[in-house]
Formats: structure tokens, sequence, C-alpha cells
């Protein structure tokens, strides 16, 4: 048991980096590729300069662009499975807009990310378990966008509201709750008993994302996506219940401003951006490195994760890249970010 104790102390978090293939644009304009998988098998990464090979990282597992959903899910699914178990997890794609947060998280309806194989495997395992434990399943999706937490499932009649971009005094605060969880009053969970169900329900969430902006992709690379679920089990020889959650969040666009991008809206969304992925950042290596006081009340992000990070919850960060010679900045800078974390 001690060991175990031990075990986990030291290992909770878990870093996969995730590098996209080319596209076909950066193939026909030329781009080259300067990301070397030699020692992928490792865990290891390197990142070319000239053709000689300047710098390397290191993590828990790194995915060539050759490897598939199926592949990425199959190392993700112990931790995500630990949740039936009464563990919190909370997983994240971090990375520079473009490099494939969405595609390894949502994925596309003929690839589906870890998202929908996690809701998937979830009823599947519950259901193999129905005769040792009562498992029950509901969904709440958020959006952080500057610093403010927004509703995705809030439709009905009184909380419309929170659907509207303009009625910022409507938006929505983390609490703690009496038995130390931190939570959103008044936030939609919304029960499901089957894949179809929670997938609807998501869909829902990702709609109600562009209610508001005029550009849908840009808007989502600049907020950061949340989904929650929360399991409550019931141990059906004692009778004991249990409450756990799994967070699984695609974060905003990582990337630095740009020279035209520094008034505005635009410069605020940057600062909010920059200010809650620093303090997630924080948050982890103040974890890693044992430190007794962990700064999670700094962002909206890493409050609502309270929970779901440190203790003995379980953390699994996906660092996602570009391989073309056109991001070499913002992919360094990604790395450097996911090795502080590690
Ligand atoms: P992000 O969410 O980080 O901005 P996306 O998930 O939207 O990035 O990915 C950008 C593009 O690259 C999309 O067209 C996506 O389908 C594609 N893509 C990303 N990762 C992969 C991958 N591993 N294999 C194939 N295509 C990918
Ligand atoms: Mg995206």
């Amino acid at each position: 048991k001690l060991y175990n104790q031990i075990q986990e102390a030291k290992g909770n978090i878990r870093v996969f980096c995730r590098c996209r293939p080319l596209s076909k644009q950066e193939v026909s304009t030329g781009h080259n590729a300067v990301v070397d998988f030699d020692a992928a098998k490792d865990g290891e990464i390197g990142i070319m300069n000239g053709g000689a090979t300047k710098k390397s990282f290191k993590f828990d597992r790194v995915y060539t662009p050759k490897d598939n959903q199926a592949d990425v899910y199959a190392d993700a699914s112990p931790l995500v499975t630990s949740v039936l178990d009464g563990y919190n997890v909370c997983i994240f794609a971090y990375g520079q807009t473009g490099t494939g947060k969405t595609f390894t998280m949502e994925g596309t309806e003929q690839n589906r990310g870890v998202n929908y194989r996690t809701l998937e495997e979830l009823f599947k395992i519950a259901e193999e378990r129905n005769e040792t434990y009562s498992y029950n399943l509901s969904v709440s999706v958020l959006e952080v966008y500057n610093e403010q937490i927004r509703d995705l499932l809030a439709t009905s009649p009184s909380t419309k509201k929170y659907n509207s971009f303009l009625s910022l005094d409507n938006w929505l605060e983390v609490r703690q709750a009496a038995e130390g969880f931190h939570h959103v009053p008044g936030i939609v969970e919304a029960k499901v008993e089957n894949i179809k169900e929670a997938w609807d329900v998501l869909q829902a969430g990702s709609n109600a994302r562009s209610v508001g902006s005029n550009n849908v992709n840009e808007h989502s690379s600049r907020s950061h996506c949340m989904l929650c679920i929360m399991v409550r089990a019931k141990n059906l020889m004692d009778g004991v219940c249990t409450k756990s959650k799994l967070w699984l969040v695609d974060l905003a666009g990582s990337e630095r401003l740009t020279k035209t991008d520094v008034q505005g809206e635009r410069l605020k969304e940057a600062q909010n951006i920059n200010r809650s992925l620093s303090a997630l950042g924080d948050v982890i290596s103040a974890l890693a490195t044992k430190n007794n006081h962990i700064p999670y009340r700094n962002s909206k992000l890493t409050h609502l994760l309270q929970d779901s990070l440190g203790g003995d919850s379980k953390a699994l960060m996906f660092v996602q890249i570009s391989p073309s010679e056109n991001d070499l900045g913002e992919t360094v800078s990604s790395l450097n970010f996911a090795s502080r974390v590690r």
C-alpha cells in the first residue's frame, strides 16, 4: 500500500507529445519537417536546425505523424478509466493553434478522438461492472474565455442569458463545496445513459460555442473548451457512494502575440490566454517539485481544475506540435513548457 502511495505521489502527471503530419499546403509550399523521431520509441523527440539535431526532449510518450487515434487512446485509456475507481482525472491538450489539439481531443467522425473513446469505454466498463457497482454519469461543457466561465449547455429559457457573449454580468464562478469539491454553482450537469446521449450533449455544447462570435475557428482557438464527466458510483456490496470527475480540456492556442495583434480585444484575449496557460504551468511545476503552495487561484482554468490536479488525482498533458520549419519557434517553446511540467 505504502509503495503504491509513493508511486502515485511521484507519478501522477504524464506528458505525451504528439506531432501532426505536414499539411498539404506545407508540402506544396516546400516547408521542411524539422522533427526527428529516431528515438520516439524511447519517448525522445529531436528538433533539428539545418540538418543537425539541435535539441532533444524526453516525454512519457512521443507520437509520430504515423500514429493514429487508436494508438494514442490506448496509452491514455488506463488513466481515463481510473475515474471509475474514484480518481479525479484531468487530460488536456496544449499547443500552438493548428497542431492538432482538437484532432486529438475531439477528433472527427471517421477518426474519433480521446473524448468519444473515453465516454465509450466508461459506459462499457460501467456495464461490465453492473453487478458490483451502480454508476451514474453526467457531463458539463464549459468554455473559459477572457478569464470568464461560460456554460455551453445552459440553453433553457431561464439560463439562456449565459449564451450571450455580451451579458458579461452573467458569468459563472468557481466555488468550493463542503466536501472539498470544486464546482460551479448553477452549471448544467446533463445526465447521460449511453454514448449516443453523451455525444449529442457534447455536440450541443460545441454548437453553442460559436453563438455570438463571428469566426468560430478563431474564437475556439482563443478559449479553453472544458468537458467535465462526473461519475457517481455506488458500491452495491457495502453501499458506499463515491464521486469523481474527469476533465477533458482543449486549451486555447499557446502561440505568442504577433506584431499586428498588439492592441484592442486581441491583446486582451492574448494576455488572458497567456495568464491562464502560465498559471497552468506554474501549478503543474509546483506539484512536480512538491512545493507546499500550489497557486491554483491565479486563473479560472487552474481554479476549475483544482481538485483534478494534485492530491491523488491523475493528469495527462498532450503537447501538440507542428513538424514544419515554419513553426520552429513555437514548437520549441511548447516543448520547453511541457518539459517544465515533467
Ligand atoms: P488545433 O485544435 O490545435 O488548432 P486542429 O486539431 O484543428 O488543431 O488541427 C489542425 C489541422 O491538422 C486539422 O485539419 C486536423 O485535421 C489536422 N491534424 C491535426 N493532427 C493530425 C494528425 N495527427 N493526423 C492527421 N491530421 C491531423
Ligand atoms: Mg482547436
